[in-house]
């Protein structure tokens, strides 16, 4: 059928952007060496300080996709030939260990079964074995099988060690309570495009004292010295992504507003009903202990994935398939930035997807379980 509002989005990146946001985004664009971007520049890092629960301010936006933190994170805080361990559990995890090759760091890659998540104890061990591993390269949530990486039980490990532990946080930042000086965690990086609701571009990466310690330069646009210092002082080495950070105080407002405490209990909810609703189905999640932020699941044997994306997005809702060697095996459901209500239409397009593709389902049943749910809640 032919839709008036347009395709909605439940893609893990890019989500859709709010109403609160788009209007911050439609302003004129302001110049950046000015005493009002500075104070907004300010206030946006005040509001990112609170969101993280930090009394130090050691962090820095780059004007990037995700990856590009990621990226520096490997240039800022590590020398060629030093040793990681990079967990590779998923096509993320794939891509630490890249970043940690390119720039030809020594990388050990802990494979991890797609879907399952890391165990705390083979990395003790293993960290045993390389006593010279100056860091552990790891996703909170591997976007690309839906996996939930227990990171503060890793921390607990490297906390006692010379190590550092970096956390691609890019799909956890905005969903979880995350506190990473508490945790004992040393490099956080995240991204615009997932739970911070807003347009690509935009990247963050948050750092320890114990990871201050080992700044390094050799980046130039990437230098995460450069920036912390201009940075601090309500400005930025480069052109800012000017537009970008306006909407990040703004989608930080709005979460913090409802605090995190909140935004992680309403993201378990939906999580925890999905759940419910492919149980209903006979259909089952596909990571074993799966991240908040979004919903991987194993399509039924003789039903393909991509056909049911497909059919679904005929109905005007767009979710993602699998990646890498994932591709066609599940699909994905991302929770970024929406109420618990609004997964009422992907899961009543996969109904009807399920149902057109031949699999046997009596309509509202993965419905019913979601809102019985979450019903109580709303
Ligand atoms: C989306 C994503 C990235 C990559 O971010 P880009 O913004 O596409 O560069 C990295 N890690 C995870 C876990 C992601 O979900």
């Amino acid at each position: 059928m032919k839709l008036i509002k347009g395709e909605r989005l439940f893609t893990p990146g890019p989500v859709e952007v709010p109403d609160r946001v788009r209007r911050v985004l439609g302003g004129q664009i302001i110049h950046h060496r000015t005493p009002e971007f500075r104070e907004a520049f300010l206030e946006t890092r005040e509001l990112f300080k609170q969101l993280v629960d930090c009394k130090e301010d050691n962090f820095v936006f780059f004007a990037s996709s995700g990856t590009g933190a990621m990226e520096a994170s490997v240039l800022n805080f590590f020398e060629e030939g030093e040793k990681v361990i990079a967990v590779v559990g998923g096509k993320f995890g794939e891509r630490w260990a890249e970043l940690g090759n390119r720039w030809k760091l020594k990388v050990v890659e802990h494979r991890v079964e797609w879907g399952k998540s890391v165990d705390p104890d083979d990395l003790r061990k293993l960290l045993r074995e390389h006593p010279d591993c100056r860091g552990i390269l790891v996703q909170m949530s591997e976007s690309s099988t839906g996996a939930y990486h227990d990171v503060r039980a890793i921390a607990r490990i490297t906390a006692e060690t010379d190590t550092l532990l970096v956390v691609d946080a890019i799909t956890a930042l905005g969903v979880y309570n995350l506190k990473p000086h508490e945790w004992g965690l040393d490099v956080v990086v995240g991204g615009s495009q997932k739970a911070f609701m807003l347009p690509p571009g935009l990247s963050m990466l948050w750092f320890s004292e114990k990871a201050k310690e080992r700044l390094r330069d050799r980046a130039y646009y990437f230098s995460v010295r450069e920036e912390l210092k201009k940075q601090r002082e309500g400005q930025t080495a480069w052109t800012p992504a000017v537009s970008l950070i306006l909407a990040f105080r703004e989608s930080l407002s709005m979460l913090l507003e409802l605090g995190m405490e909140e935004v992680e209990r309403r993201y378990k909810l939906i999580s925890d009903g999905l759940g419910k609703a492919l149980g209903a189905l006979g259909l089952r999640r596909f990571p074993e202990n799966p991240s908040l932020s979004l919903t991987a699941v194993m399509p039924p044997e003789s039903v393909p994935a991509d056909a049911i994306r497909r059919e679904m997005l005929g109905m005007g809702v767009r979710i993602a398939g699998g990646q890498g060697k994932l591709k066609g095996k599940i699909f994905r459901i991302s929770h970024m930035g929406a109420d618990p209500l609004d997964m009422v239409v992907p899961l009543s397009a996969l109904e009807i997807a399920l149902e057109r593709l031949g699999w046997r389902l009596k309509h509202g049943e993965a419905v019913g379980a979601y809102l019985k749910n979450v019903s109580a809640e709303l």
